[in-house]
């Protein structure tokens, strides 16, 4: 189980329900791949990857991931940014083992 409550100020903290349903989703995709077509599978990563903004975006400043990550990747598109070179591999690495079946390491 994540770790979930309040801090002191009465912040929620712990993972984003966008990010909890986005991380299964991509389970459930990996599950699933042999029985779904290229089409059904690039819905459901776009899905995965519309559900990690929402995380990112509603998260706390405190919260924004480094760097690095596929949020950090996305970040810097959506600010119009050229992703620096770690956010670049860990979005080509992302979407490497997505299509390998395996669960992304983050
Ligand atoms: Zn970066």
């Amino acid at each position: 189980m994540t770790a979930r409550g309040q801090t002191k100020q009465g912040q929620d903290y712990g993972r984003h329900p966008a990010k909890v349903t986005s991380d299964r989703l991509l389970t459930a995709c990996q599950q699933w791949r042999d029985k779904l077509s290229d089409d059904e599978q690039e819905a459901l990563l776009s899905a995965h990857l519309i559900l990690e903004r929402i995380a990112e975006e509603a998260a706390e400043p405190r919260e924004l991931l480094p760097c690095g990550t596929v949020a950090a990747y996305q970040r810097h598109k959506r600010r119009g940014e050229t992703p620096c070179e770690a956010c670049k591999q860990a979005h080509a690495a992302d979407l490497r083992e997505w299509r390998q079946g395996r669960q992304a390491l983050r």
